[in-house]
């Protein structure tokens, strides 16, 4: 007898970026985690939390994420009952597809994009339909009228770092009959937000995480703006403790600390563009960036080589094998010191 079913044996499973066991000898750009650390609010509101004993631990957390939700709501400008919070935006996605897509039906992503999608639909056994994206960054044949359950929307575009213009994701979400995801992992690193769409728009629910801009990718972090009734909806589905003592201590303490934030977002930001402005120099072909990293391809479009000869040298970046994307490298920004460390060695690998 089948103990699996047939969708779950069948499924390859998503392949996160590597955590080389010996990470100190790296240099970590693969993964677009922060290179500074978090405000140092959160290792004090988790000291806090822990109390003398780790006493507090014996107790389940409060499972509403009262705290957390109050702190995002005032600083995105929003009712409490319009955000909900959770482990890793991650946890949003999959049940975002558990709530609204059945077996069968279909979701809509772009090819491409973040591929944990995809996994996610596999899991639920939804359809899933890709778009591809024209020269000029917009979805190429985007129906006038989409009638997937739900569309996700990378922005700023993972792994290429562009953005879509919010007058652009304003007009899909009029052409979405059914949810449109603007998954904004990266969006304190970009120009705009899209958040005002939620407001405008029933179907519009807009994803963030921790683990980027505010350092806390180990914590498990995130949140999404949406309706009410969605909301009540993420809220049934969840576990009901999915958010640690720890974390939710964390949370409270980041979102409190926008000045850090900030400062941490203008360093990588100014990063960005001198790193963007050495690859130029070099020869390589870069996308501008809204995001915490750079896709880059260089003079002979073999990202496959230089992502091994930047190996050998223990510099770690995200080479995709797949055909749109074999031409280049993502790189994460790191400190000036590693981004320059990067420029040196390609400029050697040439
Ligand atoms: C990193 C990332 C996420 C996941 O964030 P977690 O909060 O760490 O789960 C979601 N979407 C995109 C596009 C990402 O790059």
């Amino acid at each position: 007898m089948n103990l699996l079913r047939p969708n779950i044996a069948a499924m390859a499973g998503y392949v996160p970026g590597l955590q080389p066991p010996d990470a100190e000898r790296w240099i970590k750009l693969n993964t677009n985690e922060n290179p500074y650390s978090p405000s140092p609010r959160v290792r004090e509101a988790i000291l806090v939390e822990l109390g003398n004993a780790g006493e507090t631990l014996r107790k389940y957390p409060d499972p509403g994420s009262r705290l957390m939700r109050e702190a995002a709501a005032r600083l995105y400008g929003f009712p409490v009952e319009w955000v909900i919070t959770a482990n890793g935006s991650d946890e949003l996605l999959n049940n975002l597809i558990r709530a609204c897509a059945g077996e069968g039906e279909e979701i809509g992503y772009i090819h491409p994009s973040y591929s944990y999608y995809a996994t996610l639909a596999e899991i639920q056994g939804a359809k899933v339909r890709t778009f591809g994206l024209t020269d000029d960054f917009r979805i190429k044949d985007f129906p006038e009228r989409y009638d997937g359950r739900l569309l996700f929307l990378t922005t700023p575009h993972a792994p290429l770092g562009f953005a879509f213009p919010l007058e652009y994701i304003d007009e899909l979400a009029r052409r979405c009959a059914g949810v449109l995801v603007i998954d904004e992992a990266y969006v304190d690193f970009a120009e705009f937000t899209a958040l005002e769409l939620v407001k405008k728009y029933a179907n519009v629910v807009v994803t963030r995480t921790f683990s980027k801009s505010y350092s806390l990718a180990g914590m498990r972090l995130g949140l999404a703006v949406a309706r009410p009734e969605i909301v009540a909806a993420l809220d049934k589905i969840r576990d009901h403790y999915h958010l640690d003592r720890l974390a939710l201590a964390a949370a409270s303490a980041a979102l409190g600390d926008q000045p850090h934030l900030q400062a941490t977002v203008a360093r990588i930001r100014a990063t960005r563009a001198r790193f963007c402005a050495g690859l130029q120099q070099l020869g390589y072909a870069v996308i501008p960036s809204q995001a915490n990293f750079v896709f880059a391809s260089p003079p002979d479009r073999n990202g496959k080589r230089i992502y091994d000869a930047l190996h050998a040298r223990k510099i770690l970046v995200r080479y995709f094998a797949d055909p749109l994307l074999a031409h280049g490298m993502r790189i994460t920004i790191g400190t000036d010191a590693e981004m320059d460390a990067t420029l040196v060695a390609l400029k050697e690998i040439g």
